[in-house]
């Protein structure tokens, strides 16, 4: 799953780079956020409040300077100490990007197509809603349910990805991801998953509390504006209708924690079972108009959605879905449609839902845009550019150090039986660890043109579902990635047992080959921690060496795990960002695990790495108390508190001031910052969760 950034898919792109940059991603260890240095500090003992105890809040401690002068720039949902980073990322994509308008092979043109046809202002405003209406006006002539089903089949997209991107739910009826079987992992199969809301979460649509009343009401209202300005006639009434709509389908839709519950999700449909356990809509048509009608079979990961949209399908009006169908296809278009419609969708999901009062400047929402439709056009040029043969060298190193220590740890727990325990080693040793960039590149060749970005947008998604489609019933390749090599993230992918680490977040400041161990160990050597640690999580566990959905765990091996998993869910719920709500330890579950596992991996692999000298001291540092500084350092974050709401609502992560709290799990920390009993954060040693 998805270590740290927050949503990544090519959905909608305004939408999707807002979230992104309200989640800041990932921090960069704060030790090398200025130019990276030969043998810089591990700490910036700068950004520290020492007047707090670390064991009261060790994130203060560690951030709490540095986050009472950070002030959050308007056109950010929030502010972190790698913001800089993500400025220059930024920069580095928009050089590939325009010279790539100087170069004339059949891939750079195209990117610079893409580029021009959003940059391209003056030819959006004379088209005004044009493009959009061979869509709309489609819609508008649906006269029964049979057509009804057949549009709504033509807007299935591969939009969803469950359980690499946790991306569970598209405002699309229903959407596509393309994985290997629960079963069969050798092949690859379809799985559906609900949708049709365009709100973040259903908690959006039902939670009762006054924060959520009022942006439904500001939701309302946005979706009157654009049927406005698309020139609806009788817009309140219809917008209504719309919401009305979306919040039954809401009521239908599975909460974030049952969606984690991959058990829960393993429903294999026949297509005939669809019109029985999921009676309404009009399948055959359905599917026939999605190119899935020569499917056997499908995993359906919500059964529940599936009846209860399908059912709604027939009991609601015909007119309300048309309403429906023909809003949700301008709002997936309103950032590249005339400013007017641009500047709404910014007021809702900037605003509204993310606190940001100014918009991006356009070349940033069009690299934006261009990377994530042309991930691997881009990518060969920025591998080409900035990731240089020795820092793949040096992070395989730090990835085999890693590794060790897993092997070590889990040939050491008690807890565990034998057979398990061999079962766990042989997933280790067959990890494919993606270092940089991709073995193989995905590439789809759609049409890019430089005065048509509403086309461009349309024809990408329209590529990669039949790129997806026809990878249905093919052999798995295991060293497929799922993230571009440009992105600032990492990923652990469960059923294909493998990581990816792709170039851009192996980068200096991030990553930096000068810097001490005691940095590169708490920051990014956590990281790659967490993610061989999602392998052995709660998630992790449930698939095998080969990626099948298999329990090879004794009964024993998870009451022990289940135990220690709910003190750690316990743990978490008890946290109060404010006082109407408390983080989700059961949503938040297998993150937290992978951090209370990666953590101590990294310090048992930062401490090996040492070769039994001593840490230098840095600023009246010694190594381990460097390790955690620089870990917490890594996680300062200062965020909008209506973008905490929305992360904490809809995030499988927990924020990051919270993900610091980690410290408190791990015994050397205690010995680090002689943590007394009476400091906040103290666990007795019985208290401490410990799972790997
Ligand atoms: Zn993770």
């Amino acid at each position: 799953m998805e270590s740290l950034l927050k949503r990544n898919s090519d959905l909608i792109p305004v939408r999707r780079l807002l979230i992104c940059i309200a989640a800041t991603l990932f921090t960069i260890p704060a030790s090398s956020q200025q130019k990276p240095q030969p043998h810089g500090p591990a700490v910036v003992p700068s950004y520290m409040a020492t007047s707090v105890r670390p064991g009261d809040d060790f994130y203060l401690y560690a951030n709490g300077t540095w986050e009472k002068n950070t002030e959050i720039r308007p056109d950010r949902a929030s502010e972190s100490p790698s913001s800089e980073l993500y400025d220059q990322h930024e920069q580095k994509l928009q050089d590939l990007i325009t010279e790539a308008g100087k170069a004339q092979d059949a891939n750079s043109r195209r990117i610079a197509a893409f580029y021009h046809s959003y940059m391209d202002e003056a030819a959006i405003e004379a088209a005004g809603i044009k493009p959009l209406e061979p869509q709309l006006k489609g819609i508008a002539s649906i006269t029964d349910k049979h057509q009804l089903a057949r549009a709504l089949g033509e807007t299935l997209r591969a939009d969803v990805d469950a359980l690499n991107m946790t991306n569970f739910h598209t405002d699309n009826l229903f959407g596509l991801w393309v994985a290997p079987g629960f079963d069969d992992s050798d092949h690859y199969h379809a799985y559906l998953m609900q949708g049709g809301i365009v709100l973040p979460d259903r908690e959006y649509y039902l939670s009762d509390t006054a924060a959520m009343r009022e942006i439904r009401t500001k939701y309302e209202r946005h979706v009157t504006t654009l049927l406005k300005l698309a020139g609806f006639a009788d817009a309140e009434k219809r917008a209504a209708r719309i919401i009305a709509l979306e919040h039954a389908i809401a009521q239908s839709h599975w909460s974030l924690a049952e969606d984690n519950d991959v058990h829960k999700a393993n429903n294999i449909w026949k297509p005939a079972d669809f019109s029985s356990k999921a009676p309404g809509l009009d399948w055959t048509e359905y599917f026939r108009a999605a190119g899935l009608d020569k499917q056997t079979s499908f995993y359906v990961w919500q059964p529940g959605a599936f009846t209860g949209e399908s059912a709604l399908v027939a009991s609601t009006p015909l007119e309300d879905w048309k309403d429906w169908l023909a809003f949700h296809t301008i709002e997936q278009y309103a950032p590249v449609l005339p400013k007017a419609f641009a500047d709404e969708e910014f007021s809702f999901w900037g605003k509204t839902l993310n606190g940001v009062s100014v918009q991006q400047p356009r070349w940033k929402r069009a690299v934006a845009v261009t990377d994530a439709h042309l991930p691997s056009e881009v990518g060969h040029l920025y591998v080409e550019r900035y990731f240089p043969p020795e820092v793949k060298a040096q992070v395989q190193a730090m990835v085999s150090n890693l590794i060790a220590v897993y092997r070590h740890r889990l040939e050491g727990i008690n807890w565990m039986a034998p057979a398990t325990k061999a079962q766990a080693i042989a997933k280790l040793d067959t990890l494919y660890v993606g270092i940089g960039y991709p073995e193989r590149w995905d590439e789809e060749n759609y049409e890019v043109k430089p005065d048509d970005v509403v086309g461009n947008l349309s024809r990408s998604r329209l590529a990669k579902l039949q790129r997806e489609r026809a990878r249905i019933g093919t052999a798995v390749d295991r060293k497929r990635w799922c993230l571009s090599p440009q992105t600032i993230n990492a990923v652990n992918l469960p059923l294909q047992n493998a990581l990816n680490f792709p170039a851009a977040i192996l980068q200096a400041p991030s990553f930096d080959a000068h810097a001490p161990a005691a940095a590169n160990y708490g920051a990014i050597g956590m990281v790659i921690g967490h993610e061989i640690s999602h392998t052995f999580d709660s998630e992790g566990s449930a698939f095998d060496s080969k990626g099948r959905l298999r329990n090879w765990w004794t009964k024993d091996d998870f009451a022990h795990f289940n135990a220690v998993a709910a003190r750690l869910v316990a743990q978490y719920d008890a946290y109060k960002p404010f006082p109407d709500l408390a983080l989700k330890g059961k949503q938040t579950l297998a993150e937290n695990i992978a951090d209370d596992a990666g953590l101590a991996a990294a310090y048992d692999a930062y401490k090996a790495s040492l070769h039994g000298q001593a840490a230098p001291v840095h600023d009246g540092f010694n190594g381990d108390q460097q390790f955690y500084i620089a870990f917490a350092q890594s996680w300062a974050e200062k965020m909008r508190d209506s973008a905490l709401r929305n992360e904490i609502l809809t995030d499988t992560h927990s924020p990051d001031h919270w993900r610091a709290f980690e410290v408190r799990n791990q015994d050397p920390w205690y010995e680090a910052f002689e943590i007394k009993p009476d400091e906040k954060l103290y666990l007795s040693p019985q208290e401490r969760v410990q799972i790997w």
